[in-house]
């Protein structure tokens, strides 16, 4: 079992629009930048939302396989910024292939203050890189 935490602010299951097919979203919470045109500004506060382990936000997305075989969907980690909780991110994503289940994010792609090796490692889990 993973015990990789992240701070997600909520989860919507039949997401249409933040990647191919029927989505499993998991919209982190926090993020660093204040862009005018936000559309989850409730994501912004850093150190709220509720804390998850990755195993645990993989649980439940795996129960939606179904829509995401007949629709070529997947899974797309928003926010909120994931990138500052890249940790949660890989692990999360390690789950995910392991299952064969697609993987994105959506990003900004800037707010990184890991090592380089982090984004190759994350570029590695992802189906589709937006960055
Ligand atoms: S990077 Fe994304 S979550 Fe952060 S303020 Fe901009 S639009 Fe909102």
């Amino acid at each position: 079992m993973s015990d990789v935490m992240g701070r997600v602010h909520s989860v919507e299951s039949m997401g249409t629009v933040d990647g191919p097919g029927i989505r499993f979203i998991v919209f982190m919470q926090g993020c660093l930048l204040r862009c005018q045109f936000c559309h989850n500004p409730d994501t912004w506060k850093i150190g709220t939302g509720t804390e998850r382990s990755a195993q645990d936000v993989f649980d439940e997305a795996i129960k939606y396989r179904e829509f995401f075989e007949a629709s070529n969907g997947g899974v797309t980690v928003s926010g909120g910024e994931p990138l500052l909780q890249i940790d949660f991110l890989i692990e999360f994503f390690t789950l995910c292939k392991k299952a064969g289940i697609h993987t994105t994010i959506d990003s900004c792609g800037g707010c990184f203050t890991r090592e380089p090796e982090f984004i190759e490692k994350l570029d590695r889990l992802m189906d589709l890189n937006p960055i």
